[in-house]
């Protein structure tokens, strides 16, 4: 804390990682011994950097940005690029903090790093955001490696911007090796990819409930947001038999009580993916009520999966939730409940899935990207699409052998911090210290 005491994210992401290991190191001192803690949470590298563009009107604009390479101890640094204002120090270091326990999981060779900009895409033309990717690269491209950091997307990043960064990437260093993941299927990405994130939060969620005796059939659930991770996964519950009944974006919450349709999620999906558009454009254009500025809170479900982005769901929230009878609670953004938020849930004994374990989907899949890369040979839909269920089916088992809460149900929390800890840190021990 006194390190770093104006980065209240980061603090928050490694206060709930400590608490919830205190147990079991004070049961194993190993993982306490040779500075391990220290080291764990201290990144690797920072490195910022100042990124000069020229837009639209020919104007010169500057922005920050950042690559934090938080942990390369299990594998080259892996973790998304996010553009939005509210990218600061603190955010990406949480961000690359928490990435490291995700990559862990996922069982693949996968160290932890985050990166981003405070550039906004929003209103931004094509050749804008080209220039800026550009220009973003001519620093970048230094630090990036196959086989020393592989970024991917993340908010404000998809398929597009990371098709100019990985451009710009091979002209600068002549060399087509994969250093971005999520790439378009033209030049190396993976089928599934742009599901990976949103289906595996919904096979996590299936594991859950499947464990209470439930299934996600016929039960209603809330999404929050609408971008990637927020489409797929209405998507996935669609398939699976759910109602979902909410989505939103910066803007507010379109509520829609008989249900998406896969008609109704394709013209949202064409909305914010072609034309860039809001909720509101699509709660208007199909006529349903639209609440600005809410979230999706205090609609009730049984199962609420937040999508959008950090800190979206308080313990006001959750009380809300709780009170309407909600059943399981599963993160598909990066910890979008508060910690005050995650105790309602707990106490009141409602599932809850942590980021790092439920949205490990699309990390895991962006590794088996790499894998096709490196093999120069593409998989099946049908093929990553079942190694990704296999993934998600061992996060799950995982979390449960490491998260026994004591009267039979699992502590997905400590699970997932447990299991993602012992195999960074069994790495880091085994490496000597450096
Ligand atoms: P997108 O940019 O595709 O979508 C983000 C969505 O969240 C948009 O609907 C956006 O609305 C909304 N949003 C952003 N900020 C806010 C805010 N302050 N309040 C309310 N809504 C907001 O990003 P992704 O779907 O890729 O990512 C969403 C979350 O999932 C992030 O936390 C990300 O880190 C996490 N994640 C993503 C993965 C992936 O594979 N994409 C993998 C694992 C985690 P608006 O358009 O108004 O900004």
């Amino acid at each position: 804390r006194a390190r770093d005491p104006q980065q209240p994210e980061f603090l928050q992401a490694v206060q709930e990682v400590m608490v919830s290991l205190s147990d079991f190191i004070a049961a194993h001192p190993k993982y306490a011994e040779s500075g391990l803690l220290d080291r764990l949470v201290e990144p690797e590298r920072v490195i910022q950097f100042r990124v000069c563009w020229v837009d639209d009107n020919g104007d010169t604009q500057t922005n920050r940005a950042f690559r934090i390479q938080h942990n390369s101890a299990i594998g080259p640094f892996k973790g998304g690029m996010r553009f939005h204002p509210s990218v600061n120090l603190s955010i990406l270091k949480f961000l690359a903090f928490e990435q490291t326990f995700k990559n862990a999981l996922t069982t693949l060779p996968m160290g932890g790093g985050k990166g981003g900009s405070d550039f906004d895409p929003k209103g931004k033309s094509r050749g804008e955001v080209m220039r800026f990717c550009q220009a973003l690269m001519l620093e970048l491209y230094r630090h990036l490696g196959a086989d020393t950091d592989v970024p991917a997307g993340d908010i404000g990043v998809g398929a597009r911007e990371v098709g100019y960064m990985a451009g710009m990437m091979k002209k600068l260093t002549n060399n087509a090796a994969c250093v971005f993941t999520g790439k378009s299927l033209s030049f190396g990405g993976s089928l599934i990819r742009p599901e990976a994130t949103g289906y595996g939060l919904v096979y996590f969620v299936d594991h859950m409930l499947r464990s209470k005796q439930m299934t996600l059939e016929g039960l209603r659930v809330s999404v929050s947001g609408s971008g990637n991770v927020a489409q797929y996964a209405i998507e996935k519950c669609l398939q699976l038999g759910a109602r979902v009944v909410t989505a939103s974006d910066s803007g507010g919450t379109v509520i829609d009580e008989e249900g998406f349709t896969p008609e109704k999620l394709a013209m949202l999906m064409h909305i914010k993916n072609d034309r860039y558009g809001r909720v509101e454009d699509y709660a208007r254009e199909r006529g349903l009520r639209y609440e600005a500025g809410r979230k999706p809170w205090g609609v009730k479900v049984d199962v609420a999966l937040p999508c959008a982005t950090q800190n979206e769901l308080d313990a006001d929230d959750a009380r809300t939730l709780v009170k309407q009878g909600v059943k399981c609670v599963a993160e598909g953004a990066n910890m979008p409940c508060t910690l005050e938020a995650v105790d309602v849930f707990q106490h009141a004994k409602a599932l809850y899935a942590p980021g790092k374990a439920s949205n490990a989907g699309g990390v895991a899949t962006s590794g088996l990207e790499m894998t096709q890369n490196a093999q120069r040979l593409p998989w099946t839909r049908d093929e990553v699409d079942a190694r990704l269920r296999s993934i998600m089916a061992d996060i799950h088992t995982n979390c449960v052998r490491y998260g026994d809460n004591g009267s039979g149900g699992t502590d997905y929390v400590r699970g997932a911090n447990v299991a993602g800890f012992v195999k960074v840190a069994d790495a880091m021990l085994a490496q000597g210290v450096w």
